[in-house]
Order: structure tokens, then C-alpha cells, then sequence
């Protein structure tokens, strides 16, 4: 059998792993690379040779750093069957579809402003009939069943990281010998809500490919989240002011919506309006929503069979003109907006409004990048830009930590530890180089085989 990675190679984005096991060529992943303009550009368009005679790709979940180069793939002419649960399925139908009207947007934006007489015009990445053509080729699988991509058994088992996220598990028979392998996707959290914790490993794995995102990080106590979340909540209505929670649209919204549906329904807080001001954010709350099968054991027995998120308090605002309006809301209500990094999207109008008011907080659910608006806040300055107007930052700034979709170095050497053998090669991706040392000294620790930190495009061959 041969690996080659394709992307997600000592950065965090653009997971990409090919397998071939005799004639037949599995793709893991087929994620958009997000990071400057122009890398970004030469990766996202790159479709590789090797691909060439692909049999099927296994998508591990609907984030787009997973999945948003798919459409990339069907449009160079490799309509292959793309196995998937049926809520990854939906969610990236909503991520790839927001993916291909900011491509044309973006195109058109650069053929209008920034084009010179005589030069081509830009092309989109891919458009948003380019991923109606890609969802065609969802093939859903549940979690737990085995299927067949000639002669090799595939399964996808909960990861627990957002909505449908699974990690996948492929066995077959190589000269005569059994051969298993475990690839990670991303892992989640044990003990978030919504969603069920990861499905534990049963047994040991021949070959493993990890992510490691926080393979050298130890995240905070996840039930300090809810006592965090709920002062910072009381502090607002106490004020009667606005509190802004930048968020990602997918899985983060959704988690923090579920601690405030809690608080109304726990009578911790009364009854105030709770905003989401993201139409992808808003989409992704209506999958969810749909999905309940997904749900876990605590939010069964907390919400029953009511709507989770269908309390006349949730409001959902997917137009702009909802957005808008939202804007006369002076408190006490809570603003779930996006983006997290508060670079883009609605929350820059809800800042404009609140970042000179006393009253008012802005809660950041995790760190951001360097060199963003959320990180300037986070660090602490006076004095923020947004558009094309200074701010003084007047408001209360907090973050709490905890929130992360991923698994941290521990629940990722705890979940990987039924193949922590000397018999395992283990390849570690998806990570910063940094965090990918520190997993693969840790997993080397407890006994792991060995462990390589590929670089793109690397070759394997095991047997
Ligand atoms: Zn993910």
C-alpha cells in the first residue's frame, strides 16, 4: 500500500491524504488550504497527477479546511462517489455552497476593480453549480457500518468533533495478511455539548494518520465553561447591556446557543433576547436542528423533544436586513455573530455599536490569530480600527477557554492509546510543526511505533 500526503502537511488546513492498495485509490479529505492569497490560489487549484483512476474519497466531516476542495475535484472531471454521514453531508452542502458564491464574489470583485485592460479574466476557484454537482455525489453512510470500496472495508465512527464529524477505519488483506489503518480526521472534546463524545478505538491499528491541532496543548476544564459563560451573561443583563460573542458559524454557534437555551431553561437568567447573526451560522442551527439522531445523552435529557434551539427568545437573523435591526436591540440580549477572528462578517457592526459602551461585553470563545481585530482586543489595546474609524475600547473584553472543537494532547494520546504499539507507524498532520513534535514525543512515550511528521506530498509505502 501506498500514502501520499496531500495537504494539511505541517499546517492546519487543506487535509488531503491518498491511499492505494492495489488498483484501487482512496482520497481522505479534500480540504480548501486557507492562508495567504496567492499560496492559497497555487494549492486550491493544484489537482495531482496521482489522483489519476480514483476510485472514491471518504470525507471525514463538512468543515472546509476538509472538504472545500471537493468541488475543485469534480469540476477537473472526478465524479467518484464521496462516502460520508448524512449530517457531514448536509453541513457541507451549506459550508461548500457559502464557499462558492464568496469564490464568484471574489472573482468578480477582481475582474471589476483590480483587472488591467488586456490581462485574462480571473476565474472563480469553483461556483455554486460546481457544488451542486459535488452533492450529487454524497454517498451517506451511518456510523458503525462497514462498506466495501473494492475489496478494501471502510467504516466512519463518531469523532465527536462537530455535527456527522467521523474518523475513519479501512482494513483489507495484503499479500495474504490482514492490514488495518486508522485515519483521525479531526477529533473532538470529550464531554461537549450537543454531540456525543468521541467513539472510543478497540483495538490496535497497523498504520495511523493523526491530526494534532493541540497535540502540544492542554485545554482548559470543560464544565468551566458553563459557570464562565453564565457570569458573563448575568454581568450584561445586570448592566442591561449587550454581550457580543464572535463565533464560527459551524459547531461554535450552535454550542454556545445550547448554553443559553440551558440558562432560560434552568431559569439561571430570564427570559432576554439571544441573537445569531450569521446566515451560515443560521443554516448550520436549522441542520442541526435536523439531525437530532446526533444528539447526545445530556441534551436528551434536558430538551427532550422540544427544538433545541426553537425557543421565541432565539431569534435568527439570516438577512441583512435582520442583522440591522438588531442594532436597536440596546439590551440586555447576547449577540452570537461572526466572525471569530472579527476581521469580516457581522460582528463588525455589532463591535461599531458596542466597543465604546460601558455596558456592553465582548466574549471571545478561544484565542485568535495574531494580527487579527479579535487578537488586538483579546491583548488588551485601547484603540481599535474597524473600517475606516477609530474606536475606543470603552467595553468589557473576556475570553474563555475550553470552547475547542479539538481534542487536546491528552484526549489525543487517551484516544490513541489502544494503538500506542511499537508495532504502529503513525503519521502526524493537520498541526502546527510545533504541536506536531510535542504529539509525536508524547505518543513515542507511551509506547507508539514510529512516528513521522510528513511534509506535502511525501510518499509512503508500507507492506
Ligand atoms: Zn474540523
Amino acid at each position: 500500500m501506498r500514502i501520499q500526503f496531500l495537504g494539511a502537511c505541517r499546517t492546519v488546513t487543506g487535509s488531503s491524504h491518498l491511499i492505494q492498495i492495489g488498483e484501487k485509490k482512496i482520497l481522505l479529505d479534500c480540504g480548501l488550504y486557507q492562508g495567504r492569497r496567492d499560496q492559497s490560489r497555487a494549492f486550491n487549484e493544484w489537482v495531482p497527477d496521482s489522483l489519476k483512476d480514483l476510485s472514491a474519497i471518504v470525507l471525514s466531516h463538512g468543515h472546509l479546511d476538509h472538504c472545500g476542495k471537493l468541488p475543485v475535484l469534480v469540476r477537473a472531471g472526478y465524479e467518484v462517489p464521496i462516502y460520508c454521514t448524512d449530517a457531514t453531508a448536509d453541513v457541507a452542502r451549506v459550508v461548500l455552497a457559502d464557499a462558492g458564491e464568496i469564490q464568484q464574489e471574489d472573482a468578480e470583485y477582481l475582474n471589476r476593480r483590480q483587472r488591467r485592460p488586456g490581462e485574462p479574466e480571473v476565474k472563480p476557484l469553483y461556483t455554486v453549480s460546481d457544488v451542486h454537482r459535488t452533492a450529487q455525489q454524497f454517498r451517506t453512510v451511518p456510523y458503525g457500518r462497514i462498506f466495501e470500496i473494492g475489496g478494501i472495508n471502510v467504516a466512519l465512527h463518531d469523532a465527536g468533533h462537530i455535527l456527522g464529524s467521523a474518523y475513519v477505519t479501512l482494513e483489507w488483506v495484503e499479500s495474504g495478511e490482514k492490514r488495518s489503518m486508522l485515519f483521525t480526521g479531526d477529533l473532538g472534546r470529550f464531554n461537549t455539548p450537543i454531540i456525543n463524545d468521541p467513539s472510543p478505538i478497540q483495538s490496535r491499528f497497523d498504520l495511523v494518520i493523526t491530526e494534532s491541532t493541540y497535540g502540544g496543548r492542554t485545554h482548559g476544564a470543560i464544565d468551566q465553561i458553563e459557570p464562565q459563560l453564565l457570569d458573563a451573561v448575568q454581568t450584561v443583563v445586570t448592566r442591561q447591556g449587550r454581550l457580543i460573542i464572535p463565533s464560527f458559524a459551524v459547531g461554535r454557534t450552535q454550542t454556545v446557543l445550547w448554553y443559553m437555551r440551558k440558562f432560560i431553561r434552568e431559569g439561571k437568567i430570564r427570559p432576554i433576547n439571544i441573537y445569531v447573526d450569521s446566515p451560515m451560522g443560521v443554516e448550520m442551527t436549522d441542520v442541526t436542528e435536523r439531525h437530532r439522531e446526533y444528539f447526545d445523552q445530556q441534551t436528551r435529557d434536558l430538551f427532550g423533544q422540544e427544538d433545541l434551539f426553537g425557543h421565541r427568545r432565539i431569534i435568527l437573523a439570516k438577512s441583512s436586513q435582520q442583522s440591522r435591526q438588531i442594532n436597536s436591540d440596546r439590551g440586555p440580549c447576547v449577540i452570537i455573530a461572526s466572525s471569530p477572528t472579527c476581521e469580516f462578517g457581522r460582528v463588525l457592526h455589532h463591535l461599531k455599536q458596542s466597543l465604546e459602551r460601558p455596558t456592553d461585553m465582548v466574549l471571545f470563545v478561544g484565542w485568535t490569530p495574531y494580527d487579527t481585530l479579535g487578537r488586538r482586543l483579546q491583548d488588551g489595546q485601547k484603540r481599535v480600527k474597524i473600517f475606516d474609524r477609530f474606536y475606543e475600547v470603552v467595553c468589557e473584553i473576556r475570553t474563555i477557554h475550553g470552547l475547542s472543537a479539538h481534542a487536546d494532547r491528552q484526549e489525543l494520546a487517551t484516544f490513541l492509546s489502544p494503538t500506542c504499539s511499537p508495532e504502529t507507524e503513525t503519521w502526524i498532520v493537520h498541526g502546527e510543526t510545533d504541536q506536531q513534535q510535542a504529539l509525536a514525543q508524547l505518543l513515542t512515550q507511551k509506547g507508539m511505533g514510529r512516528c513521522t511528521i510528513p511534509s506535502l506530498e511525501t510518499e509512503v509505502y508500507s507492506c
